[in-house]
């Protein structure tokens, strides 16, 4: 018997989990010598797969010089970098880089980061956030109140989270045309209007709210929002979390619309998933607001292993990688199969279990309409050689950038079949 409480499992019904021992490329094997093709790339973190030979021995190399040290009052040369590389990366202006050991942590930070912003500029009654339905920001309480309250996990807790704002998911997807964002804009400044004296920043999953549902929207409708987080005094924050190193199709989905959120949060492919680490990066504006004289200027904020040089130097040759083997083309490639296997089928599209298919990027989802019909689809998958995780309604891929093209028609293979 396992002591392992596992994460998201119900005791009564949970199967026992396999053992995994070991992975290569898009694959991990299993210990009864099962190999399996990972759609999902663990929770969409390992973007190189398994064992990649460049990350191990950045790694093993980083070991051997120093495994960690406290951020505090000290630096070291792979946080420096980190820091200097996510800026040159990110989109212009977000210039300060503060370390965190996992997404939900980046999240945390930002929220108290815009919250203390505006207390520093005398605006003390700005301490509520906003936040959009169907949102996903992570498990701890300061991001489980900004997660959606009624379909999110977290509705269970709704007595014991600070109370904040949401506006209702955008509807218009990634294509739509400006006039049709307008609605989901107009939604949105509604709630501005009304409630923009408390609140300190707006939070976004840009154009992908993952865990939520994977709701995808435009671009259009990241450069309203920050048109009107202008207006109403709010700041911006991008979770990009899931979004960041490339699953839209471009580096950050911030890129798709050209604009700087005046916070963005950076986790799972930060570091290729081989160690969790987060960064919470702030523009000039924000970081500027905590140069003062008061004690209430610093920062109250600093978990142990932030800046974990192991970590830090495995992001460093994530993103070398990253950069070096041209991924934004082997993404590219990705979501041309994904399109053509999965969106413009319309065998499956008129299916009558399914309610909607739709890509982006390197992701693509076919939701169905009643969670029930997915039920064993996992079993199914396993036996095919593919490892698949739904949720709800969702049967999702969110691949590892490796993966082939032979590989990833296997998987959207596996995806049609459960249907057929
Ligand atoms: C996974 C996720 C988080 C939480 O990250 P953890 O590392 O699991 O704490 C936050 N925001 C988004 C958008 C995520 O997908």
């Amino acid at each position: 018997m396992s002591h392992v409480w596992h994460p998201y499992a119900h005791l009564k019904t949970q199967s026992p989990a396999p053992r995994v021992i070991g992975g290569e490329g898009p694959r991990f094997t299993l210990e009864s010598g099962e190999r399996l093709l990972d759609a999902t790339c663990s929770w969409w973190c390992m973007i190189h797969g398994y064992g990649h030979p460049r990350l191990v021995a950045a790694i093993r190399e980083q070991a051997g010089e120093l495994c960690h040290v406290m951020l505090g009052g000290l630096s070291h040369e792979p946080a420096d970098r980190l820091a200097g590389e996510l800026v040159r990366v990110t989109p212009e202006g977000l210039n300060h880089v503060f370390f965190s050991d996992s997404g939900s942590v980046g999240m945390e930070v930002a929220m108290k980061m815009a919250v203390q912003y505006h207390q520093l500029r005398g605006k003390p009654g700005k301490h509520r956030l906003l936040s959009l339905m169907k949102a996903y920001h992570g498990d701890t309480a300061g991001c489980m109140a900004v997660c959606d309250p009624e379909e999110g996990m977290h509705s269970l807790f709704a007595g014991y989270l600070p109370r904040h704002h949401f506006a209702p998911a955008p509807t218009a997807p990634f294509d739509a045309d400006p006039a049709s964002v307008q609605a989901d804009l107009d939604r949105l400044e509604a709630v501005l209007e009304r409630h923009h004296q408390e609140i300190a920043a707006l939070l976004m999953e840009p154009l992908l709210q993952a865990a939520g549902g994977l709701n995808m929207t435009s671009p259009h409708y990241l450069v309203g929002a920050q048109a009107l987080c202008e207006a109403y005094d709010v700041l911006l924050v991008f979770d990009e979390v899931a979004t960041g190193f490339g699953r839209t199709g471009t580096l950050f989905a911030a890129d798709h619309a050209g604009i700087t959120p005046d916070i963005m949060v950076l986790s799972k492919g930060l570091t290729g998933g081989y160690l969790g680490h987060a960064a919470t990066l702030a523009t000039d504006r924000v970081h500027d607001a905590f140069i003062g004289d008061s004690p209430d200027h610093a920062f109250m904020h600093g978990p142990t292993f932030m800046g974990n040089p192991l970590a830090c130097r495995v992001a460093l040759e994530s993103l070398a990688i990253f950069e070096e083997e041209r991924y934004l083309d082997r993404i590219a490639v990705l979501h041309r199969i994904l399109r053509e296997e999965l969106v413009l089928d319309t065998r499956l599209r008129a299916h009558p279990l399914v309610a909607d298919v739709r890509a982006l990027g390197a992701t693509a989802v076919i939701e169905v309409r009643d969670p029930a019909s997915l039920k064993g689809v996992a079993e199914y998958a396993r036996r095919q050689g593919v490892w698949l995780r739904s949720f709800g309604r969702w049967l999702y891929t969110m691949p590892a950038y490796i993966t082939s093209e032979e590989d990833m028609r296997h998987i959207t293979a596996v995806m049609k079949a459960w249907f057929a």
